[in-house]
C-alpha cells in the first residue's frame, strides 16, 4: 500500500487520511478493522431481523393451521 494513493481507485489521498475520499476504501489497518467490525455488526443485526421475521411467519402459519383444523373438525361433525 503506497502512502497517498488509494490502492483501489488510485486516487491521490492525504497522507494521514484513513479513508479514500473518492471511493471510501480504508487506507489504514485501523480503518479496515473498523469497517470489518461495522460489517459484522450489520450482518448480525440482519440475522436477528430475519429470525424475528421467520418467527412471525411461523406464528402466523400456526394460527392458520389451527383455524383450518377447527374448520375441518366442524365439517366432520
Ligand atoms: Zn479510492
Amino acid at each position: 500500500m503506497k502512502p497517498g494513493v488509494c490502492p483501489r481507485c488510485h486516487e491521490l489521498t492525504a497522507v494521514n487520511a484513513k479513508f479514500c475520499f473518492k471511493c471510501g476504501f480504508p487506507l489504514t489497518k485501523e480503518a479496515a478493522t473498523t469497517v470489518e467490525s461495522i460489517k459484522t455488526d450489520y450482518v448480525q443485526l440482519a440475522d436477528l431481523d430475519e429470525i424475528r421475521e421467520m418467527k412471525n411467519t411461523l406464528k402466523h402459519e400456526l394460527e392458520e393451521i389451527s383455524k383450518l383444523k377447527k374448520m375441518m373438525l366442524k365439517v366432520e361433525k
